[in-house]
């Protein structure tokens, strides 16, 4: 018999935990054919989580939870349930049930049917700020333009992966992943899959902008060296610029045009103009070399504080 196995991450989700185990294990109980098990990830929440779903998994054995000793932030906790599901295909699914589990054996069909891939791409997106919508359609828009790989847009990590291209996503090294990215890097054979995304069943978005902000920076980092050579850009765009500057001063020193020694204000300009070019190129640089750090320290993505049913 096959089996289905969900990874469902959770950061502070009493309100919705129990009403996710009930709408998920009710899909799962009435599939034909599949066996199943579902890996709860506890993101180091402190409220009531982990207690709600180690009562869940003390009666219920496709239950399986994994417990962080400290919040890891998202990806790692999606990254930590892939190394522990035993199933054939693997389902990545949001805890506040805005990714409709009543979707599950229709991605299952497409799985059957051969494809290794299938991702979840929003049509629509109930309850959710006209910032938040605004800022991911550019986000995606600038990481497309950036990266070399073709990430489809309006994608999250609501998806069905086939167990042979996580055992490939398991394989990768790298500390900081970008997991929608990477699992169209891969290749394999994707599909895309439509659905409406719900609003939150309760609760509160758990994706306060600061973190918005680094899932989006490690997304562009991780797939694009064109900053880099933005940044090149840049410099020589300064030194021509400042080349034109020396010679109109030379001249206008020869052909006397005006008194420089009164341009307080060309001086000022230059001076914060390019200041702030450097910087940002600085600041640009600095991302990378703060992430090859990361990786050289070789530090685990999450530490592992407490194991059930695993
Ligand atoms: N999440 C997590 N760790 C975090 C932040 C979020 O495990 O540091 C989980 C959260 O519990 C939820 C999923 O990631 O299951 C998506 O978060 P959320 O629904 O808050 O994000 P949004 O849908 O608002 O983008
Ligand atoms: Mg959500």
């Amino acid at each position: 018999m096959k089996k289905v196995s969900l990874v469902i991450p959770m950061y502070y989700e009493e309100d919705v935990a129990k009403e996710c185990y009930e709408r998920v294990s009710k899909v799962l109980n009435n599939l034909e054919n599949y066996e199943y098990e579902v890996i709860f990830v506890n993101d180091g929440s402190k409220d009531k989580t982990l207690e709600i779903l180690e009562e869940i998994a003390n009666k219920d054995k496709n239950i399986k939870i994994i417990s962080f000793s400290r919040n890891f932030g998202h990806q790692c906790a999606v990254s930590a349930g892939l190394q522990y599901v035993t199933g054939d295909a693997i389902i990545i699914l949001d805890a506040d049930l805005q990714d409709p589990p009543e979707l599950i054996p229709d991605m299952l069909k497409l799985w059957e049917k051969g494809n290794e891939v299938i991702y979840g791409k929003r049509k629509t997106r109930d309850g959710e700020s006209r910032f938040k919508l605004l800022t991911a359609k550019m986000f995606y828009h600038i990481l497309n333009a950036l990266s070399d790989v073709e990430i489809p847009k309006d994608t999250g990590d609501f998806r069905l992966v086939d167990r042979k291209v996580v055992e490939v996503i398991n394989s990768l090294p790298e500390h900081n992943k970008f997991l929608r990215g990477l699992f169209s890097w891969v290749g394999f054979e994707q599909k895309a899959f439509e659905y409406e995304r719900k609003e939150r069943f309760a609760g509160k978005t758990k994706y306060p902008l600061k973190k918005m902000m680094k899932l989006a920076t490690d997304g562009i980092i991780s797939f694009s060296n064109k900053p880099l050579k933005i940044v090149g850009g840049l410099g020589i765009l300064s030194i021509i610029l400042s080349t034109v500057i020396l010679i109109y001063s030379i001249l206008s020193f020869i052909f006397k045009w005006n008194n420089l020694t009164a341009g307080w204000t060309s001086i000022m300009v230059t001076i914060t103009l390019f200041s702030g070019i450097i910087l940002v190129s600085l600041w640009m640089i600095g991302e990378y070399v703060a992430r090859i750090y990361d990786e050289c320290k070789d530090r685990p993505q999450y530490i592992i504080n407490k194991k059930i049913n695993i």
